[in-house]
C-alpha cells in the first residue's frame, strides 16, 4: 500500500508547476520605503505603496507630473472670476 502525506494528496502534487516562493521577498517602492512580504519573485519594485498613497496617507497630493494640476488651478480661479464679475453686473 502506498504511504500517503498528511492531507492524502500530497504526493500527487507536481513539483515544477509551482513557482518558487519567497517568503521574505524585498518589496522597493519609488518612494524610498521598503518592506517584506512572501512573494514569487526576490525583489519587487513598485511606484506607490501603502506609505505614499494618498489613500493611506490622508494627504492630497497628487503627482503632478506636467503641471496640468497648475494649469487646471489657474483655469479654473479664472473661470471663477469671470463668474463673480457676471454675478456683479
Ligand atoms: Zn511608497
Amino acid at each position: 500500500m502506498q504511504k500517503r502525506g498528511a492531507f492524502g494528496i500530497v504526493s500527487v502534487m507536481k513539483k515544477d508547476t509551482h513557482p518558487t516562493y519567497f517568503p521574505k521577498a524585498t518589496i522597493q517602492c519609488a518612494c524610498g520605503n521598503s518592506f517584506e512580504i512572501g512573494g514569487t519573485k526576490e525583489k519587487i519594485e513598485v511606484e506607490i505603496c501603502s506609505a505614499c498613497h494618498p489613500f493611506y496617507t490622508g494627504n492630497e497630493k497628487v503627482l503632478d507630473t506636467a503641471g496640468r494640476v497648475e494649469k487646471f488651478k489657474t483655469r479654473r480661479s479664472v473661470a471663477a472670476a469671470s463668474k463673480a464679475k457676471k454675478a456683479s453686473k
